[in-house]
């Protein structure tokens, strides 16, 4: 993409009733534009961002035999009273709207009951089991207090997949799978040292419920860790005799931290299959209710997360993985109309390469496209001036570290494909 095409505007200065670091930055960058307190809008950087973050997660639940489709918003109040969800007095968080003909809808904050009766058409027979629906889909969320920037928003996707099993055994099997993939989703967006997996209460069917916490002083809970079995406690179990015996941690040996919650495994058991009428007819011809699970992951919180915590002085910096493209190709201003024929050479050869390229082809003044860059935090910056065109290497900047090397189109290419 060549920069002269993108519209938006970096900032020098934080907007000044934004208190939230991964807000400030990421507006700031114009990766995103804040519509009112809890609700943003992703612009063409920050879209790039989050759907590179959507991938890494597709690809992991993939791999665990999810199969992704997607809901609608608008809700059914039927489909939730039957399991006592759609009053206020149970649920404080719905956005409710009302028809022309004064029937009440609602904006879906979560999709357990939709997608529960949805399979009630899908799901007859043991052979139908075991099934793992996931989407990434907007939800809504009347929080209380929004000041965290994407971290918590009112209107936020969520990737939300929803395990139906024959029994306990088989979910057991497949929740100890979830659990792996979502270290690597955290592991391949950057967060791998830094987030726990982390047990707290279960609700009805089990014991515990997994958190995975990424340790952030932003973050608005508390946890703690046992850093060599990588494990942490969260406050609901902290004071529960029965979570030492379960896990074998020792409390004395507990380090207290600041965390954000990234995402969350839950056993539901037949909770909400009993409550919507789920259910399949064993070998024997008997039938049983399908023991569920729900698993959720929030992208932009996630985003959020990567923003506070790998960004420096200068502005974001983003891992490989997610970044908005690979390589940054600023172009100096010259009178020498060479700089600007090389630029479009490396431009051509580096996407032909199939290398994501951002190619400043603006006409601005070097400190004013560097500070921009640093501001951007995409992963190698290339400088294409006089300077370089006379020595025939360019200048690679990785913006992580600083770290600086000069290359051949060639050698580059070879750098960035190998
Ligand atoms: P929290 O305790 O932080 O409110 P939650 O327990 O309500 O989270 P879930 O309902 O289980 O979260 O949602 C699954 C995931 O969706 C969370 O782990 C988080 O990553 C993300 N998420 C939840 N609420 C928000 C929000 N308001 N804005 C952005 N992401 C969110
Ligand atoms: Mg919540």
């Amino acid at each position: 993409m060549k920069q002269s095409h993108l519209f938006t505007k970096t900032r020098r200065e934080a907007p000044k009733d934004e208190v939230s670091k991964n807000a400030q930055l990421l507006i700031r960058a114009g990766y995103i534009h804040k519509e009112m307190a809890g609700v943003y809008d992703f612009l063409p950087l920050g879209l790039r961002t989050f759907e590179k973050v959507l991938n890494v997660i597709r690809e992991e639940m993939n791999k665990i035999g999810g199969v992704e489709l997607h809901l609608s918003a608008l809700q059914n109040p039927e489909t939730w009273a039957k399991t006592d969800r759609w009053s206020d007095e149970n649920v404080d968080a719905w956005f409710k709207t009302k028809l022309k003909n004064g029937a009440e809808l609602g904006l879906g904050f979560t999709h357990e009951e939709p997608l529960t009766a949805l399979m009630t058409e899908q799901i007859s027979s043991y052979k139908d089991l075991p099934v793992y629906a996931y989407q990434f889909q907007s939800k809504f969320r009347n929080e209380e207090r929004a000041k965290s920037g994407l971290m918590r928003t009112r209107e936020f996707v969520m990737k939300d997949l929803y395990s139906f099993s024959k029994d306990e055994a088989e979910h057991t099997k497949f929740y100890e799978q979830s659990s792996d993939a979502y270290g690597r989703v955290f592991e391949r967006v950057g967060l791998g040292d830094t987030t726990f997996k982390t047990f707290a209460s279960g609700g009805s069917f089990s014991k515990y419920s997994h958190e995975f916490q990424t340790v952030c002083d932003a973050g608005e809970d508390t946890i703690y860790i046992d850093d060599e079995r990588k494990l942490a406690l969260n406050k609901e179990v902290y004071d529960d005799p029965q979570v030492y015996e379960a896990t074998g941690l020792v409390k004395e040996n507990l380090r207290e931290a600041k965390s954000v919650e990234v995402g969350n495994i839950f056993t539901l058991g037949t909770r909400f299959s009993e409550a919507l009428g789920l259910s399949y007819k064993n070998e024997a011809g008997e039938s049983v209710p399908v023991f569920m699970g729900s698993y959720g992951i929030g992208p932009a919180r996630l985003m959020a997360v990567v923003a506070e915590l790998l960004s420096d002085d200068k502005g974001l910096v983003w891992p490989e993985s997610i970044a908005p493209f690979r390589v940054h190709l600023v172009e100096l201003p010259s009178d020498n109309e060479e700089v600007s024929k090389e630029a479009a050479e490396l431009y051509r050869e580096l996407t032909e390469a199939g290398i994501e390229v951002l190619w400043d082809d603006r006409e601005a003044r070097a400190g004013e496209k560097f500070a921009d860059s640093d501001l951007f935090g995409i992963p190698l910056r290339v400088v294409v001036s006089e300077k370089t065109l006379a020595a025939g290497k360019f200048e690679c900047v990785e913006r992580a570290s600083g770290h600086t090397t000069h290359k051949s189109i060639s050698e580059l290419i070879g750098h960035l494909t190998a």
